[in-house]
């Protein structure tokens, strides 16, 4: 009798011990799984990285995709990116320009960073040509960068009525309704408006250029008109506007006709394309009476904004596409 008890006993301690060392294997197990899976984490590979538990959380709670954090983790770690990804306009495919850039320009406003690089300022005028994209018609953008083709034409091109313009200007067919509406409302307060500048071919660029530069040189020639092809004026968008008691480019900005244009006219679809104080960012010095149609909702946009044609497009149309 005593001999069974004994095995009984023997049998229970046998199953206990062989109970409890399943449980702490598993949870050993449990244990090196859940640290296995936390070193395959993006937070982890973070503060490998060299960042603070902190701002790996902050940063993963801005980047959602892989590629983007696999690029975080392709170049050295910078803090300066945590304040990046503050900005408003910050787009992350520029990262790497931006950081390049602050590393040039080490006093400047991360701001400021960020509006330069996206309007492609860290590249030298001229030097970084992109194919103007056509097929954004309303939308597309001209500058010392985006290049239009030589045989590019608008299409619509409709002859502005002289009673709106003098001789011979040309805009399309939408940007003409627009601007006639801006003018019957412009005139109801008092104002005539008057385009003495519109649509200009390339061969009419071209031949404006070259004779200032054959005259001046092309730094100068540089400085007051467009290379061809890098012409606003070719897009059929652009209008040179004055109001006919204030023609000249020197005080049309200290005239009321320009104030009215710059409170109403994004109304009608279009804005002011190198505003004052902006020259770094469109790359022209200031003209008051150079306007751009783009339509209402997005001249709202860039009016409420407060921003360039150059930094909307960066931004709002070549981030998101
Ligand atoms: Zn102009």
């Amino acid at each position: 009798m005593a001999k069974k008890k004994k095995l009984k006993k023997k049998v229970i301690y046998i199953f206990v011990t062989i109970l409890t060392l399943l449980c702490l294997g598993s949870l050993f197990g449990i244990k090196t799984y859940q640290e296995y899976k936390y070193k395959q984490s993006y937070e982890y590979k973070l503060i490998e990285h060299g960042y603070s538990l902190e701002n790996a959380k902050r940063l993963l709670k801005y980047y959602k995709k892989d590629e983007e954090i696999e690029k975080l983790l392709s170049i050295p770690r910078n803090d300066s990116i945590l304040s990046l990804i503050e900005q408003k306009y910050y787009i992350h495919n520029n990262l790497e320009r931006y950081l390049a850039y602050m590393d040039k320009n080490k006093t400047m406003d991360l701001k400021d960073v960020i509006t330069m690089v996206n309007v492609n300022r860290d590249y030298e005028y001229y030097e970084h040509e992109i194919p103007a994209d056509v097929n954004k018609e309303n939308l597309l953008i001209v500058n010392k960068y985006y290049k239009l083709s030589d045989d590019f034409e608008p299409k619509n091109l409709v002859t502005i009525s002289n009673k709106y313009a003098y001789d011979n200007n040309q805009i399309t067919e939408e940007a003409n309704d627009a601007y006639i509406s801006m003018w019957n409302a412009a005139n109801e307060d008092g104002y005539k408006l008057i385009v003495n500048s519109s649509y200009r071919n390339y061969q009419d660029q071209e031949d404006v250029y070259d004779s200032i530069k054959q005259s001046k040189g092309s730094s100068q020639a540089d400085k007051v008109a467009a290379r061809p092809g890098h012409s606003e004026h070719q897009s059929g968008l652009a209008i040179d506007v004055f109001e006919i008691n204030n023609q000249l480019t020197g005080t049309f900005k200290d005239s009321p006709a320009y104030q009215w244009l710059q409170d109403n006219a994004y109304l009608y679809g279009y804005i002011e394309r190198y505003p004052e104080n902006k020259e770094d960012i469109t790359g022209y010095s200031f003209e008051s009476w150079h306007w751009r149609y783009v339509g209402k909702e997005v001249a709202k946009i860039i009016h409420d904004e407060d921003i360039t044609y150059d930094e909307y497009y960066a931004y709002y149309i070549e981030n998101q596409a």
